[in-house]
């Protein structure tokens, strides 16, 4: 039929009748109603039946609107004070105060309001990097595609650790395990099979449908997508959950909580500043009504929970830029802290190209040429050629690489590549390097059943019969899986009694070389076996063979090793592999140069006490499971280590929740490990960890220095506006102007530190201390330094200019000119914590502090000459010379933080 006519048959069917009860249907007639087949859509189909039923996506879940998050804006404590405010100024006749005071609970809202949808923006452009994809047989190969573009038709192929990409009619299963409790509420997993239930069965009997959004737990199974997007099951039930990004951390919510209580005692000294002017000191209480506004908007820090929300965001997207892809916002300052990594061996700290380089069976030992998946090579012994019809056991452990294998080897232009597992894709390739076809002999040996491998049992085996009914089971695996099954080693052709401890000799000589070792064995069958048990490869098999896998070290990974070792984070290696390989590894990682390694067994026969008294000093744990990767990060936890762990499959989730920072592999991780994981790498890489806890110690430190910037400014307009009451002087600086300088300053300068770029040395310093308060006495002496500095220099210029005869408006404009130009030197001040700024890059190397810079002083120029503001703000034209001294008071302060960072230097080194 040609794509047209399925095309219209297609719409007829799904327009006419209602929607067919797929668990009714056996697979041919699930296949006959789709007009599909076991080899898949072809791509044409595809993309035309994409085009009929649209993406395989949920609809998207609602969201606040724009209206509702500006609303927000307005409920904040320094909001209510200030509307309070211009109703008072309002009714007291001051209405340009009253408009100033309206105007800037506008700007403030609304600047809020742009700056948390410029950060939910940037988490959510990161989040969509991190897209699902789905393994389909179109045009009769197996590949990979975006799971948005399923259609139904599509032949799907689900294993342990995916999320099933859309409801699929199953008509193959092996051991398929499914969680549904996203639809059914039962977290127990439900065992799915092949045939037809009952048209009335509920959600959680339908066993032959796995439903779109459940959970894998294990085996493995492929089946016909009967609806997508919003058609499933669970697009019926609901909308995309509604996974909006909350911007909000523990330091987040730390510092809103200290916000609030700062605020509170604010209005207090507010309020008993205005009760002692007009009472002690005789002013009108209108004027210190006036005033007290003008000082709780001083020193209210309204602006410190965007900026540290910006820094977060910012702190994502570089994250992203670098491979690291955050899931959960906490874990940017998380990632600073992080004191122990736990990697994963191969991929992360390997390359995860694997080779085979040698084969050793009873009679030989063979070196593999070769490169890559490059399927051409030869088999040297003793640098001579092999004849491999000369070694019938050679030819068996070819023909088992081949046959026990789910990968499969393509050229694409000039290069090979494999799809599926790089270890299965080695074995391939040292068949095809023997001589085999790879495409004929499978069809002369067809599969009739498998055991997937699974991590736990660390093998997998196949039952093969030939045209003949010759049956034969293959199996490969780890070598303490494979040996204690088997009775027999293949030498000459015949079979002889197993000679353990050769085996397990060779098996360590390859492996203290750093190579990946795997057994092959295989036992001959009846012709009526037709399905394979775990209790058929219990024993009696015969040895055919092991072999020695390459995968070299990345080299970005040793680099990455180091570089944590300079900044005090402990580099552990936690694997599936054989001891001797992973110390090997380690070695070659840099890790250490004599690793102490642990076995997963040996975790398991201590305590948690015992392992918690060991942990630190293990390097490298071997053929551990997911369940010791749990114990091992709570037995660090329990050191008070913040831990970052890797992990890929479906049960190494518990350990990526339990972790401080989970760690999910991009590439060859399953869907459950991202969902339980903090942060995902784009490239599998451990290097892309280490920039990660580069850039959220960055990121802590940028919250740092926002704080150390902030509060001494608003320290210092407030304490002026203080001490102006307290000594009965004239405010220098009226409640109007207090609201402008505080409306223009506080949201360009303060954000332009968020954006500052990693400083130097910061891999070098140990990891942060995660119980030591965010206001440390150097931070809280530097805030307290800063803003009598301030108070005394506005302070002390408007003394002096009016002693000198200056009228009260110049001598204003002098104070808040003053008062501005000390935040922007000290800002520069702030761009480093502790080093000197004195150089080119510690004044002009962060352009968004100079764009601030200019804005700011634009607007101060405006404020100073422009005549409707000297109208509203009682502004008066500076000359040159007052501002020069401006500059110069301005210069005094700048030196003298500068001064500061020399003398304490020592002290602040720990910060
Ligand atoms: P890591 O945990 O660092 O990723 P790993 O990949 O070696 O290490 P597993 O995938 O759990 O860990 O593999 C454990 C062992 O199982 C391997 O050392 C190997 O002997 C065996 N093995 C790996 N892949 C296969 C496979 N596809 N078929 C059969 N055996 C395998």
């Amino acid at each position: 039929m040609d794509s047209h006519s399925q095309k219209r048959t297609l719409q007829s069917a799904s327009e006419t009748s209602e929607t067919p009860v797929w668990h009714t249907y056996d697979a041919q007639q699930v296949n006959d109603r789709l007009h599909t087949s076991p080899q898949g859509l072809s791509g044409a189909e595809a993309a035309q039946r994409q085009q009929q039923y649209g993406a395989n996506q949920l609809p998207p879940a609602k969201r606040r609107s724009g209206l509702m998050r500006l609303l927000a804006q307005f409920h904040n404590v320094l909001i209510y004070v200030l509307l309070v405010a211009a109703v008072v100024t309002a009714l007291l006749g001051h209405s340009i105060d009253s408009g100033v005071i309206i105007a800037v609970v506008l700007i403030n809202s609304l600047v809020g309001f742009i700056q948390e949808g410029k950060a939910e923006k940037a988490i959510d452009a990161v989040r969509n990097m991190l897209s699902q994809q789905a393994v389909v047989i179109r045009d009769g190969h197996r590949q990979e595609v975006p799971a948005e573009a399923l259609v139904p038709g599509d032949i799907v192929f689900i294993q342990s650790g995916d999320r099933v990409p859309a409801d699929l009619h199953l008509h193959k299963v092996k051991e398929l395990n499914i969680e549904e409790a996203l639809l059914t509420g039962e977290s127990v997993p439900v065992l799915k099979q092949t045939q037809p239930v009952a048209a009335n069965a509920d959600l959680g009997d339908r066993t032959n449908i796995a439903f779109s959004g459940t959970l894998v737990t294990y085996g493995q199974g492929t089946g016909t997508v009967v609806a997508t997007g919003a058609q499933t099951e669970i697009g019926r039930i609901s909308t995309l959950l509604a996974d909006v990004s909350a911007l909000t951390t523990p330091l987040t919510r730390q510092l809103d909580s200290f916000a609030r209580w700062l605020t509170g005692s604010i209005l207090l000294i507010a309020l008993a500043t205005m009760l002692f002017g007009s009472w002690v000191r005789g002013y009108a209480l209108e004027d210190m009504f006036l005033a007290a506004v003008g000082l709780a908007v001083a020193a209210i820090p309204e602006g410190l929970p965007a900026v540290i929300t910006i820094a977060l965001a910012i702190g994502v997207q570089r994250m992203a830029n670098r491979h690291a892809i955050i899931r959960r916002l906490p874990a940017v300052e998380t990632l600073g802290s992080v004191s122990v990594i736990c990697s994963d061996k191969t991929g992360t700290l390997t390359r995860n190209e694997m080779t085979v380089t040698t084969v050793v069976s009873a009679c030989c030992n063979a070196d593999i040429s070769g490169a890559g998946y490059n399927p051409h090579g030869t088999f040297t012994c003793n640098h001579q050629d092999l004849n491999l019809s000369n070694l019938p056991e050679l030819q068996q452990l070819c023909r088992a690489s081949i046959l026990c294998n789910e990968a499969q080897l393509r050229q694409k232009n000039d290069e090979w590549i494999i799809e599926g597992d790089p270890t299965e894709g080695a074995l391939l390739v040292l068949g095809a390097k023997s001589g085999l076809d790879l495409t004929e002999l499978p069809l002369e040996m067809p599969r009739d059943d498998l055991i997937p491998f699974e991590s736990e049992h660390r093998f997998m085996a196949t039952l093969h019969h030939d045209h003949n009914g010759n049956g034969v089971i293959y199996i490969k695996g780890a070598i303490e899986a494979i040996l204690p099954r088997c009775q027999w080693q293949m030498s000459h052709g015949h079979e002889e009694k197993l000679d353990s401890d050769y085996w397990s000799q060779q098996q360590e000589q390859i492996a203290n070389q750093g190579q990946r070792t795997l057994a092959l064995a295989m036992l001959r069958v009846d012709e009526n076996h037709r399905i394979l048990h775990f209790d058929d490869v219990s024993k009696g098999l015969v040895m055919l063979g092991l072999v020695g896998i390459i995968d070299p070290p990345r080299e970005e990974a040793i680099q990455a090793v180091a570089e944590c070792h300079r900044a005090g984070i402990q580099v552990k290696m936690i694997t599936g592999d054989h001891i001797a390989t992973a110390s090997a590894i380690a070695r070659q990682m840099g890790i250490t140069d004599s690793p102490r390694a642990m076995t997963g067994n040996e975790v398991e026969q201590l305590s948690d006490s015992e392992l918690q008294a060991r942990v630190e000093q293990v390097d490298v744990f071997a053929r551990s499971s997911p369940e010791h990767k749990l114990r091992i990060v709570q037995a660090l936890q329990a050191c008070q280590h913040v831990v970052a762990m890797t992990g890929d499959g479906v049960n190494d989730a518990p350990a990526l929740k339990r972790a401080d920072v989970g760690t999910a592999m991009g590439i060859k991780g399953t869907e459950a490990a991202k969902e339980a994981s903090e942060m995902v790498l784009a490239d599998d890489n451990f290097a892309s960890i280490t920039y990660a806890v580069e850039e959220g110690r960055t990121v802590f430190d940028n919250i740092k220095k926002s704080i150390l910037f902030i509060l001494p400014t608003n320290g210092g307009e407030a304490l002026t506006v203080i001490a102006a009451i307290a000594f009965g002087t004239m405010l220098p600086v009226t409640p109007a102007q207090i609201l402008w300088v505080n409306m223009i300053t506080a949201v360009t300068l303060a954000l332009s530190l968020t954006f500052e770029s990693t400083e130097p040395g910061v891999m070098l310093r140990p990891p942060r201390n995660t119980r030591s308060p965010i206001l440390s006495p150097f931070m809280i002496w530097r805030i307290i330094f800063v803003s009598l500095l301030m108070v005394s220099a506005t302070f002390g210029l408007f003394l002096w200019e009016r002693s000198n005869g200056t009228d009260i408006d110049t001598a204003r404009t002098i104070a808040v000119n003053t008062l501005v130009v000390l935040e922007v030197f000290y800002l520069l001040n702030s761009r480093y914590l502790t080093r000197s700024v004195l150089s080119r890059d510690g004044l002009l190397g962060n352009r968004y502090a100079l764009y601030a810079i200019a804005i700011v002083m634009a607007f101060q120029l405006l404020f100073t000459y422009l005549p409707i503001m000297q109208l509203f703000f009682h502004t008066e034209a500076l000359s040159l010379a007052d501002w020069g001294k401006i500059l110069v008071v301005g210069l005094i302060l700048f030196l003298a933080v500068e001064l500061e960072k020399k003398l304490l230097h020592s002290v602040s080194k720990t910060e």
